[in-house]
């Protein structure tokens, strides 16, 4: 089914977690809305969790939440038990984000951008959850040790950074692309805008994933460990203290 998609309230308004929506499609244990303020796994950001309250007052879980594998625009929730098809454009519900999963990923996912800064390689892979983060690099030697990694970031964290998020018309888009170090987190290319991401003087690129407002939120971090990945790649692993 060809559809307008889900507008993705989450890249102007990351910091709301309740929204009302409209069922546009569902099927199996799926269910898509008009708008929607869970985040689809994505850049290594995982999708969110929560709640969807219908108007009837029942509850269901949101288990997971993806885009469509062709439709990039339309974004699904996966629910804890299989949903019976919902009449579409008739259904209101109320959403909940699970802000104890989702403010920890926007707080690594920020600290993820001014890793990236810190070191001068191409990144491979990305990946957070759960108070941790990680990022591989295309890197053959590492001269930092894990303690000046940490150092440096807590560094940065304390300088209470503004993090800023423009939208971007897309004809902007190959122009921002140039800007890309990292291709792990690009916003899908047909959006009606690109969202650019800059930690003022710092980092700047394009991400389809949430941030934080200042480095301050993003509080103490260790580095964990430095991995060896084969003889080109470095994994850098990092955890939020708290
Ligand atoms: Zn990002």
């Amino acid at each position: 089914m060809k559809s307008n998609g889900t507008a993705a309230l989450f890249d102007e308004a990351a910091y709301e977690t309740t929204f009302e929506a409209t069922v546009i499609d569902s099927r199996q244990d799926l269910v898509a809305f008009d708008r929607t303020l869970f985040y689809p796994a994505g850049g290594g950001q995982p999708g969110d969790t929560g709640f969807i309250t219908y108007a009837d007052g029942s509850r269901a879980r949101v288990v997971e939440t993806r885009r469509d594998e062709t439709d990039r625009l339309l974004i699904w929730h996966r629910l804890d038990g299989d949903v019976e098809s919902l009449p579409t454009g008739k259904i209101a519900i109320n959403g909940a984000v699970d802000w104890g999963v989702r403010y920890p990923n926007m707080r690594m996912h920020t600290c993820l951008h001014l890793l990236c800064s810190l070191i001068d390689a191409p990144v491979t892979g990305c990946s957070m959850g759960q108070g941790k983060g990680r990022l591989d690099f295309d890197l053959p030697e590492m001269t930092m040790s894990k303690d000046e990694i940490a150092d440096s970031l807590n560094a940065m964290i304390a300088r209470q950074i503004n993090v800023e998020t423009r939208l971007m018309q897309p004809d902007q888009y190959d122009v921002a692309l140039e800007l890309v170090r990292n291709r792990y987190a690009l916003p899908p290319r047909s959006a009606q805008f690109v969202k650019m991401i800059e930690v003022r003087g710092v980092d700047i690129q394009p991400c389809g994933g949430t941030h934080v407002r200042s480095t301050l939120e993003i509080g103490k971090i260790v580095c964990e460990k430095i991995d060896k990945k084969g003889r080109q790649n470095r994994r850098i692993v990092l955890r939020l203290i708290d």
